[in-house]
């Protein structure tokens, strides 16, 4: 074992099972361990890395800012926040936005604006969160509470109260809580991410829309890994032609340095005011250079080549021997293998591939700019592998 894993083993605390590889450097989606091997990378860091390892367009935005000024507080203004807002409301429609550090801090930021806007109009009792069974919201007590997945509660209860969970797919699961409960938001991803990769279905998704319409509910969509151009879309929702009122996002927003937003629209915009929420960190300028660098390369004619190698990995994995199914959607993609998930990963980074798991399925996040080289090494290696 090297001198960095048992150093790591002994000092960094448990909360991670680490594989055995210590990553020194890379360049796109490929990187390199200390000790020289190769691998091409189909995890971008958990969706973070969406232009791969060193991109030379991030890392200028990252260095041209670091140059001027690392972090001002949010007293002060600085131009790469304001910009990166305005640059996400002109590309989504939405009205202001609030910076945050993380996914979990922007769905927090996501159920106060839900919750202060049932205050205001409708009563402080108006105060249930449905979230969908399965989901994935973020770690922090609150947003445990909003993850549908007892896995995660076990132990760390209390829980924040006022969230209760429906079945996806499920419309009449969804009526029947918000006939049981005040409610005052919906929260979901359209694809559940650590949930197993599973797109929701554009009838449900539009009916949980319809009843928040009808019932004065603030409609959530958690976007925080299927943002960002990872389902060949800016962001997930726009494959479902649906208008939600607060959208969340972090991971690939950031392209590698922390940061995350809650998106508001016309109907949501000034339900926080001063003094309601706030961030440090939030909006820091050396991140929101990189986050706008990214947000801006996401145009049309990438996002349609996000969508063609999203074809071809579909289209070379589904119905190849030892995979019972692929779902997902963009470059957002689970594999349903026959073998077990995780000793499929173990045996693909022998062979020089990174991939990930959810549940009980291989789980790809390559970088949204992969080459199509490194894409075909990576999904033939994990098609030899699930074969054998
Ligand atoms: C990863 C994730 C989160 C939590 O993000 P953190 O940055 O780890 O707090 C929340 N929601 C979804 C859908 C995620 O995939």
């Amino acid at each position: 074992m090297s001198s960095i894993i048992e150093m790591d083993k002994q000092f960094v605390a448990n909360t991670y099972a680490r594989f055995p590889i210590e990553i020194a450097s890379g360049k796109g989606s490929v990187v390199y361990s200390t000790d020289g091997k190769r691998y091409v990378d189909m995890g971008s860091g958990i969706g973070v890395t969406a232009f791969g390892i060193n991109d030379i367009e991030w890392k200028n935005a990252v260095i041209n800012q670091l140059d001027l000024v690392q972090h001002t507080s949010n007293l002060y203004y600085t131009k790469p926040c304001a910009e990166l807002a305005k640059e996400l409301c002109v590309r989504t429609g939405m009205k202001k936005v609030f910076f945050t550090n993380s996914g979990a801090e922007s769905n927090e930021c996501a159920i106060k604006v839900a919750r202060k806007y049932a205050a205001d109009n409708k009563g402080e009792d108006y105060n249930v969160i449905i979230t969908l069974k399965n989901s994935f919201h973020g770690r922090n007590i609150t947003t445990l509470a909003a993850t549908g997945q007892d896995v995660f509660h076990a132990k760390f209860k209390p829980l924040t109260n006022g969230f209760v969970h429906a079945v996806a797919n499920d419309i009449e699961s969804v009526k029947k809580l918000v006939a049981e409960n005040k409610v005052c938001g919906i929260l979901i991803e359209c694809v559940q991410g650590e949930g197993g990769v599973i797109a929701l279905d554009k009838e449900f998704v539009q009916g949980i829309e319809k009843i928040c319409k009808d019932n004065d509910i603030i409609f959530m969509i958690d976007e925080v890994q299927t943002g960002n151009g990872r389902t060949g879309e800016l962001y997930a929702y726009m494959n479902y032609g649906v208008n939600p009122d607060v959208i969340t996002t972090a991971k690939g927003l950031g392209g590698g340095l922390p940061i995350g937003a809650c998106l508001m629209n016309e109907k949501t915009q000034n339900v926080l005011g001063f003094g309601d929420h706030g961030s440090t960190y939030g909006g820091n300028p050396v991140c929101a250079s990189g986050a706008l660098s990214v947000i801006k390369r996401l145009d049309n004619e990438f996002l349609s080549n996000v969508k063609k190698k999203s074809k071809y990995v579909f289209n070379e994995l589904t119905g190849a021997t030892g995979i019972e199914s692929v779902s997902g959607m963009g470059l957002m993609v689970g594999i349903k293998t026959v073998k077990n998930a995780k000793d499929v990963v173990n045996k693909c980074i022998e062979k020089g591939v990174i991939c990930l798991t959810a549940k009980d399925k291989v789980r790809l996040l390559p970088a949204l700019n992969i080459n199509d080289e490194d894409l075909a090494f990576a999904i033939q290696t994990i098609k030899q592998v699930c074969a054998q």
